[in-house]
């Protein structure tokens, strides 16, 4: 903002040899600043009305060429700097063939009757300058510059976070993940059922109603599987693919519902490996595959799954994706290295990588915010607990025997891979 004044000098303001004497132009500045102050709705009236006075810091004027009596002397006044508190105004005074004759400063400090800063409220509103003035009220002004700087890089981080979820619309369901925003409240309550008998392996596996499978192995390094691990895998609907007998149906579940959720099917991009064939992948790339005997391929339990245009990482991009990580569990599988669980299982993030451990394990797992590890971890030995209409056990054999309830129809038992088993009974007897 810049004003202009006009200033003629008079004969009382000149010397003998009629050259203005210099004490005058520090004068003409005062004229100047009050004209400006004036045209930006800014007058000392309507200050001296609130209690706010404008003591002047300090004057400076550098003299570049005479003036005399009658000429026109051009002022124009530009605030340089204002601070809340504080205003610095320029003068530029030329003659009317346009040369300078006098720059000058100006500094103006902003007191009330007390003699400290006045605090500015609404009511100086009517006395602050328009918007392209030098600010508002000093300290109203002040108040609203910090709130704009605090609110500021607010607003930018809120500006750029939206843009990168416009092109990234799936953070915000990996983050969900990551803060575990989906889970719900599953209750798992210790429970103690009456009558346990000892039964040994050999005996149970006799039983008719009763049922060994494989699906809560933990295959990790720590937990490598055993030499003479046999794998109890067949090939899926003559697909070509290979999976353990414990996850065919459920894995045919989980793919129709995935197809409901719009997209043309799940696809299998890794599924069973022998032995020889993650020796032959951990060979080609140690970073990526497991080792050797720790890899959960090689029990045919996990499964490398995308659907069409969107496989790898891609694949939480995907409607199929996402739909697979929030809710594999209800499918009785689980994304068995999720974004949050790398501590516990030491692989990073892999959307891809669905794992089946049954029920009611994968709702527990899922919707207590674990990994098979922290799960299997939380399951202490020998104690009975219920959730989701089942009972379950984890528990280390004694003498080739477990303690198990008369009632045991539809009894599920699965090798931890611990040297432990666990023990899943329905309470409806046999589903
Ligand atoms: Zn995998």
């Amino acid at each position: 903002m810049e004003t202009r004044y006009i200033h003629t000098v008079q004969y009382y303001e000149t010397d003998k040899m009629g050259i203005t004497h210099h004490s005058n132009y520090i004068r003409w500045m005062e004229e100047a600043r009050v004209d400006f102050l004036k045209k930006i709705g800014w007058d000392y009236d309507k200050l001296e009305a609130l209690g706010v006075f404008s003591p002047v810091l300090s004057v400076e004027c550098r003299y570049k060429a005479p003036t005399a009596f009658a000429e026109e002397v051009n002022i124009t006044v530009a605030v340089t700097e204002f601070r809340g508190v504080k205003l610095k105004i320029r003068y530029t005074m030329t003659n009317a063939k346009g040369r300078v004759v006098c720059e000058g400063v100006s500094e103006h400090g902003f007191l009330n009757a007390e003699g400290r800063p006045p605090a500015l409220g609404p009511r100086a509103a009517g006395a602050l300058p328009p918007a392209d003035a030098p600010g508002g009220g000093a300290g109203a002004a002040k108040r609203g510059r910090k709130r704009l700087l605090f609110l500021l890089p607010l607003l930018l981080v809120l500006l750029a976070g939206a843009a990168v979820l416009v092109r990234n619309p799936h953070y915000l369901y990996v983050a969900g993940e990551y803060l575990g925003l989906n889970c719900r409240r599953i209750e798992r309550r210790q429970v103690e059922p009456e009558g346990l008998v000892s039964v040994t392996l050999e005996e149970l596996e006799g039983e008719e109603n009763v049922r060994f499978d494989q699906s809560l192995l933990l295959v990790s390094a720590a937990h490598p599987l055993p030499e003479d691990f046999v794998p109890d895998v067949t090939e899926y609907r003559d697909s070509g693919v290979y999976m353990n007998n414990c996850m065919q149906e459920a894995f045919a579940a989980l793919s129709d519902a995935v197809r409901e959720h719009g997209e043309s099917g799940l696809y299998v991009s890794s599924d069973f490996r022998t032995r020889a064939q993650q020796e032959e992948e951990y060979a080609a790339d140690p970073a990526l595959a497991a080792l050797p005997g720790s890899s959960e391929h090689e029990a045919g339990l996990a499964l490398d799954v995308y659907v069409r245009y969107f496989a790898g990482y891609a694949f939480h991009k995907s409607r199929g994706g996402q739909f697979v990580g929030r809710n594999g569990w209800k499918y009785g599988f689980i994304l068995r290295y999720p974004s949050f669980g790398e501590k516990e299982t030491g692989i990073t993030y892999e959307p891809w990588h669905i794992r089946y451990v049954g029920q009611p394990h994968a709702s527990l797992i899922y919707n207590g915010h674990t990994t098979l590890e922290g799960y299997i971890d939380s399951l202490h030995e020998g104690v009975w607990y219920e959730a989701q209409g089942y009972r379950f056990c984890r528990q280390r054999p004694r003498d080739g025997a477990l303690l198990l309830p008369e009632e045991r129809a539809g009894a599920v038992v699965s090798p931890d891979n611990t040297g432990c088993y666990i023990v899943t009974i329905p309470n409806e007897g046999a589903a």
